[in-house]
């Protein structure tokens, strides 16, 4: 059984097809600058070419009939045709507390996706343009929406409930969702086989370390809490964004002339790595810097590095301990010198490294010494696999 997973973005559309049989990529690919000028759609399957299609997509249902030429093309396409695509698993961002779990798309689901759509206006209305592409050309073909935010739904009220007045909770639904749900979730099953022990027994923190950073305490297989809010702009310094700052730094900006608009700008693309290095979003380019001697491109890691140990500290006494700690993503998967740095500081958790393990990279793997109290664990993450095993249980 294949199962195509979709991830739309404003501009872009991500895209793999997977053979459920033997959870195989059959193929894979990325259209970008959909709507503007440039567009691209470069798709690629193992053992193949890559094949470059530069021509307009207007919409992103023109990306879908590019990609779904592609995966039939006698030439490079990985299937005959497109009755041998069984469901289509759409990563969606935010499903607010309607969903607290992946859900078969139909009129009602499509009618709450709507209504979220206020609390995720960069992610959701483009989630809602992928499905709706979808289905109209594939429209026997059962959807899945596989939320970020539904792993996270078992947060209790006091991790999830801000202090503001409560009604701003009952009238415009503001509280705490989180996302990396998705993420978080696979990371903790495999780190939970690694340690050959059962997530039902286990307290685990998941560090999802990429352009966009989040951490979650999972206890007992369960979301207890995460670093990321309302939206994604919460927790921890990320690529362009700030994080968790003081909230009367919006007014009081506001009060030296910058319009909202401005300072949610500022503080969801200027800001975070790039604001303070003042080099770059991307981490690898920050930790170039930081090496040759830029003092603030080493401030900016120092913050990042620092409010992730700090975050981990306040994760340990939600959960009144710890057994594994995992890193992800493009730099907790990549990055031995964050890892390091981060865990330098957690002695206090009978924390030790093996040196030797913590060199490699993107691999699942134990990367704590033997004599360490807590396991820390390098877990690649794999968000389409989740989405489509997801997409599989629930169209089987
Ligand atoms: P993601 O959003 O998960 O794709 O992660 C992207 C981030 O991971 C970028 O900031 C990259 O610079 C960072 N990254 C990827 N590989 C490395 C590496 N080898 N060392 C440091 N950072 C890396």
């Amino acid at each position: 059984m294949n199962v195509l997973v979709i991830n739309c973005g404003s501009s872009s559309l991500k895209y793999q097809l997977l053979d459920m049989s033997t959870e195989e990529v059959l193929a894979k690919g990325l259209a970008e600058r959909i709507g503007i000028e440039g567009s691209v759609l470069v798709h690629e399957a193992p053992g193949q070419e890559k094949v470059k299609f530069e021509q307009p997509m207007k919409t992103h249902k023109e990306a879908l009939n590019i990609l779904m030429a592609a995966l039939v093309d006698p030439s490079h396409g990985v299937i005959k045709s497109l009755n041998e695509i069984s469901a289509v698993g759409h990563r969606t961002v935010h499903g607010g507390e309607a969903f607290s779990a992946s859900v078969v798309v139909n009129d009602a689901v499509i009618k709450s996706l709507e209504e979220c759509s206020e609390l995720a206006p960069l992610h959701n209305p483009a989630n809602l343009i992928g499905i709706r592409a979808c289905q109209e050309l594939l429209p026997t073909v059962p959807m899945v929406a596989v939320f970020d935010t539904a792993f996270h739904q078992t947060l209790p009220g006091e991790a999830y409930m801000y202090p503001l007045p409560y009604e701003m909770y009952t009238k415009y639904k503001i509280r705490k969702y989180g996302f990396h749900g998705t993420s978080h979730k696979f990371v903790s099953a495999e780190a939970a086989g690694l340690m050959g022990k059962k997530i039902e027994n286990l307290k685990l923190i998941s560090c999802h370390l990429g352009n966009g950073a989040s951490l979650c305490a999972i206890k007992n297989g369960k979301s207890i809490e995460t670093s990321m809010g309302l939206t994604p702009l919460a927790g921890l310094e990320m690529g362009t964004r700030c994080g968790d700052i003081d909230p009367a730094i919006v007014p009081f900006l506001v009060s030296k002339g910058y319009t909202v608009q401005e300072v949610d700008t500022m503080m969801n693309k200027q800001s975070g790595v790039l604001g303070v290095s003042g080099i770059s979003s991307d981490f690898r380019d920050v930790e170039g810097a930081a090496n040759g001697g830029n003092k603030r491109a080493q401030l900016a890691l120092d913050i990042f590095h620092y409010r992730v140990r700090i975050t981990i500290g306040a994760y340990v006494a939600a959960m009144d301990g710890v057994d594994g700690i995992i890193f992800t993503a493009g730099l907790g998967e990549n990055s031995s010198t964050s890892r390091q740095a981060i865990c330098d500081h957690l002695k206090f958790l009978g924390i030790k490294l093996d040196p030797v393990a913590n060199s490699n990279r993107g691999k699942a793997m134990i990367i704590s010494a033997e004599d360490s109290k807590t396991t820390v664990m390098v877990i690649p993450t794999n968000e389409e696999l989740m989405i489509a095993r997801d997409t599989l249980s629930l169209v089987k």
